[in-house]
């Protein structure tokens, strides 16, 4: 089976770590999780992996040399610090030395898996990461899947999160977005691409990940629902979605997630649960803003039962 890389877009907020998990405990999937945030964990000396409290079996194993090259390639900065980087960017490609290394094709050489989930979202980085020899080549295939969610859902969250945002500011945001990321899924191509709620994942999630395991051409496997169970290497990502690994396990809890959700993670217990908080903790005037603003783009993507 040819390599594949699943690419998810969507709004930060969108429910993508969730998906990424599930997928993640398909014996034939590895999460990579938010790919694009590596070179930046790299450079400030974060731990990669988010979900290894100690040291990760998979990220904290790869030869210093090579993980130096993934987040220099990823990153988009200089492998040479005396050549500007458009210049040698050019050169990379005139030389095709841009078949030298290629980030997915060497991970994969490290993984017994056959298809990879990247959840870095951005439309940028997916069209990017498209360009590169190792997709134009057609030596990996790529996919798409867009993660959709009622955007007052998405405001709400990311209103929780970032106190100084308005829900003003957000919804122009989460407007222009999600139509960059409506195009990006329309140009492509149909037999590789599928767009997902996430509602209808959090409360039919045997049924959606079965459509998803089609489009992959791999086999539904009921493990992949208690995602927990399983062994992660994701990078970034929801920590409350995280949490379950971690309590799972009997491990500590990220500060993070009572900071920001209080109880709501820990009352959720071991299982799948529909976020539908924005109901309670959007005003009636933010509502209506998000309405004003990007009521029509929201208008397929709205949830109105619990
Ligand atoms: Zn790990």
């Amino acid at each position: 089976m040819k390599k594949k890389v699943l690419f998810i877009t969507g709004s930060g907020h969108c429910g993508s770590t969730l998906l990424t998990l599930m997928l993640g405990s398909h014996p034939d999937c590895f999460g990579l999780g938010e790919l694009n945030s590596l070179p930046n964990h790299y450079k400030t000396n974060i731990p990669i992996c988010g979900v290894c409290k100690e040291k990760c079996s998979f990220w904290d194993e790869l030869n210093p040399k090579e993980l130096k090259l993934l987040a220099a390639v990823l990153g988009n900065s200089r492998l040479n610090k005396y050549i500007p980087l458009k210049l040698e960017k050019t050169m990379r490609k005139i030389l095709r030395q841009d078949q030298v290394f290629n980030p997915y094709t060497y991970l994969f050489s490290l993984r017994k898996e056959n298809v990879f989930v990247d959840a870095s979202k951005a439309v940028e980085w997916i069209n990017q990461r498209l360009d590169a020899q190792e997709f134009t080549s057609g030596n990996l295939e790529s996919y798409l899947i867009h993660l959709v969610r009622d955007g007052r859902a998405v405001l709400s969250s990311y209103l929780r999160r970032f106190k100084s945002l308005t829900a003003e500011s957000y919804a122009q945001e989460w407007r222009e977005k999600t139509i960059l990321k409506n195009q990006l899924y329309d140009k492509f191509p149909a037999e590789r691409k599928m767009l997902i709620r996430y509602e209808e994942l959090a409360t039919a999630p045997e049924k959606i990940l079965t459509r998803v395991c089609n489009l992959l051409g791999i086999e539904f496997t009921s493990q992949m629902i208690p995602y927990w169970q399983y062994d992660h290497h994701v990078i970034s990502g929801n920590s409350g979605v995280r949490s379950l690994i971690w309590r799972s396990k009997q491990e500590e809890v990220e500060a993070d997630v009572r900071k920001y959700q209080g109880e709501y993670y820990n009352n959720q217990g071991l299982k799948i649960k529909l976020d539908l908080r924005w109901k309670k903790e959007l005003s009636e005037e933010q509502v209506a803003v998000f309405n004003d603003i990007a009521g029509d783009i929201n208008k397929p993507y709205e949830w109105n039962q619990d």
